[in-house]
């Protein structure tokens, strides 16, 4: 190979594509802001992703220690508006990230964590989310000993929505996005508590505390914004296009535009083309990929967050109105 390739952000995209790169012969070096295993502001469910996807980027076995979820219920704070079949798999990032990166090192990638690095020429960008003022607060917590109704329970609110998934060892994830008011003073779990109150969804608060909610594992996030962004011109997952949480979508997200990038990567790391045409490939074939589904997640995300949409959908879902199947067709 001509070039070798540098990944910033060793998340579900940057991992995978390394990988994938590093199995095809390009010597790939990984940059890592935090270190493995950590935990991530997720709903840990993931939906959507093909066995081809995965296959192609050689991380076709990734997903062997996570729960099958097959169930699904969505709440609001006055009861239960629907149930359906939302297949998918729950397993934590802490495990997730961490296969991964194991993964990468043992193919003989160079992997450097506690390395926070700059854009630049040369380098595919998979930081992330990028920080930009905005409204939303995300939240996440992983409990034991919470029993679920379905394998996902979604619950909707004008002040956000939260998320409960089984993950692997009888574990359950309770991740949820907020708008972002200025809190009680709480802190950890208890603040993940306090905003679902002031969601008025009193009954998921109340199962929490009765739960065993694990400190460790409770992590925030703020200052981000849903939607399309303006990454550095190789830019992949998150970094690239951020689908509101709700979709359960963006984890199989992050491994496509992996799989958009891979082939544009490999030209460049053996002098077929030159970097900006790399890039510019890469991502052409994300927006592609994914512009029905970012608009139409950004419609519904809207619908879900205003006291309105929330009042017509709810009315339209418990009247079995609404059209789930086509709904999550649509996002995925
Ligand atoms: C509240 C919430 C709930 C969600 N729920 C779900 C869900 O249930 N299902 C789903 O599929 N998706 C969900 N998502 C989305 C999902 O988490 C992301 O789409 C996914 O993590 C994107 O992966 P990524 O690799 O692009 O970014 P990330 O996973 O964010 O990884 C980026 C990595 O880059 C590192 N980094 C940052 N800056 C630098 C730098 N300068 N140099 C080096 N490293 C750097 C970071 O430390 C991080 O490890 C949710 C998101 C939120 C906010």
């Amino acid at each position: 190979m001509k070039h070798s390739i540098t990944i910033a952000g060793g998340g579900l995209a940057g991992l995978s594509l390394a990988i994938g790169l590093q199995s095809r012969g390009v010597s790939v070096t990984l940059h890592e802001a935090s270190t493995y295993p950590r935990h991530r502001v997720c709903g840990e469910f993931i939906s959507g992703v093909s066995n081809e996807t995965l296959e192609s980027l050689g991380i076709g076995n990734c997903l062997s220690e996570a729960t099958n979820l097959q169930s699904a219920s969505w709440s609001d704070a006055s009861g239960r508006l629907a149930e359906m079949n939302a297949p998918g798999h729950g397993i934590s990032r802490w495990k997730l990230d961490d296969i991964l990166q194991k993964q990468f090192t043992a193919l003989g990638g160079t992997l450097v964590t506690n390395s926070r690095i700059a854009s630049a020429p040369g380098v595919i960008w998979a930081a992330g989310r990028p920080r930009q003022p905005s409204d939303w607060l995300g939240l996440k917590c992983h409990a034991r000993n919470l029993e679920l109704s379905h394998d996902l329970e979604m619950f909707t609110s004008p002040d956000g929505y939260v998320g409960l998934a089984k993950i692997e060892d009888g574990k359950v994830n309770i991740c949820g996005l907020f708008t972002n008011r200025p809190s009680s003073g709480a802190k950890g779990a208890g603040l993940l508590i306090s905003v679902l109150r002031r969601a008025s969804l009193h009954l998921l608060a109340d199962r929490l505390e009765s739960a065993e909610l694990a400190e460790s594992s409770f992590c925030g996030v703020a200052g981000f914004k849903p939607g399309f962004q303006r990454g550095p011109t190789f830019s992949i997952g998150d970094a690239a296009s951020m689908i509101p949480p709700f979709t359960g979508n963006g984890m199989s997200m992050a491994f496509q535009s992996a799989e958009c990038a891979l082939q544009p990567a490999l030209d460049y790391a053996s002098g077929r083309i030159p970097w900006r045409e790399a890039g510019e490939i890469s991502t052409a074939a994300q927006a592609i990929r994914f512009r029905r589904r970012m608009t139409a997640a950004g419609l519904l995300h809207h619908c879900l967050t205003n006291r309105t949409g929330l009042k017509l959908i709810g009315a339209l879902a418990r009247r079995r109105f609404l059209p789930f199947q086509t709904l999550l067709n649509l996002v995925r």
